[in-house]
């Protein structure tokens, strides 16, 4: 591997796909970002591997481009080629995206959950060792999940690992759009926040709403809906460092007081509660494109093709 080698990372969500290369020294360059829906409609992989071609067309000419790595807000399989289900996009369910593009830009691709390339990211932004056990929870729209053990991301036996959203609430019967009802997803979410806003505070914005009601039982009940799947993982793997991120939480006067003290309160004793390192997330447009590229080195290092 030259020294001087780039890699094209993706960040890719249900509105916008973000785009740039990254560098061995976690810079990123030329720098960019699309509404997703240029891209996701009819022949969305033919869409996207001409929207890369372009973009290495136009940026990327004279430069020694070493691979292409995707993050999709998807579940993916367990060999990471194929994407099997993305609620947020028009057509990305069960498309072998791997070997599509390897096909068509003649360069290694590297298919990951956007969650998991987030988690890369603020791993190195937080100087944390790169050995060492991690949970991330992303509340954005849904409840995002990564899980890194010992340095390793935790995929499961299918792929689908770190779901958290969709673990079962007692005796509820809503449905959630993965099928199943009562998940906890339901209330752990942006989602449900902007519910919460239309019912109860339809005069405030959406990005005002903890500014001016964090103190109101809602949002209150709200901030302890988020603690407890956070706070289940983490007495089930007893993890180095807790990431905590996504939308939701960078919004304007979020209580991360309150939600640190929930989590605590619900957290086994004396440990782990008693020394829980909790780390958060930065709201930057490139952290998902530089955490395609740490993970795009990585795969090279290992090898892999
Ligand atoms: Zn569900």
């Amino acid at each position: 591997m030259k020294e001087n080698g780039l890699i094209i990372g993706l960040d890719i969500g249900g509105t916008n796909v973000r785009i740039g290369m990254v560098n061995k020294s976690k810079v990123v360059e030329e720098f960019e970002i699309i509404k997703s829906k240029e891209i996701f409609h009819d022949k969305p992989i033919e869409n996207l591997s001409c929207f890369i071609e372009d973009y290495r067309r136009r940026k990327g000419k004279n430069k020694n481009i070493l691979a292409v790595s995707l993050g999709f807000p998807s579940t993916i399989d367990r060999t990471r080629k194929i994407v099997l289900s993305t609620p947020n996009l028009t057509g990305m369910n069960n498309l072998n995206v791997v070997e599509e593009l390897q096909e068509s830009l003649e360069l290694p691709i590297f298919l990951e959950r956007d969650v998991n390339l987030l988690i890369q990211y603020d791993m190195y932004m937080n100087k944390i060792h790169p050995e060492s056990t991690v949970l991330g929870f992303y509340i954005g729209t849904g409840l995002g999940n990564a899980i890194v053990i010992k340095g390793r991301i935790y995929n499961g036996k299918n792929g689908c690992a770190g779901e958290l959203g969709h673990i079962p609430i007692m005796n509820n019967t809503i449905p959630c759009g993965c099928g199943n009802k009562g998940c906890m997803e339901l209330f752990s979410s942006g989602k449900y926040l902007q519910i919460i806003r239309e019912e109860f505070f339809p005069e405030t914005s959406l990005d005002k709403i903890f500014v001016k009601h964090s103190q109101d039982p809602k949002i209150v009940e709200y901030v302890e809906y988020l603690s407890i799947p956070i706070a289940t993982e983490i007495s089930i793997l007893d993890p180095d460092y807790v990431i905590l991120g996504g939308g939701v939480l960078q919004m304007e006067g979020f209580p991360f007081h309150k939600l640190e003290s929930n989590i605590l309160s619900h957290t086994r004793k004396p440990f782990p509660a008693d020394n829980l390192a909790f780390h958060y997330a930065r709201a930057h447009q490139e952290n998902g494109v530089i955490g395609a590229g740490i993970y795009g080195f990585s795969c090279l290092k290992e090898g892999r093709r």
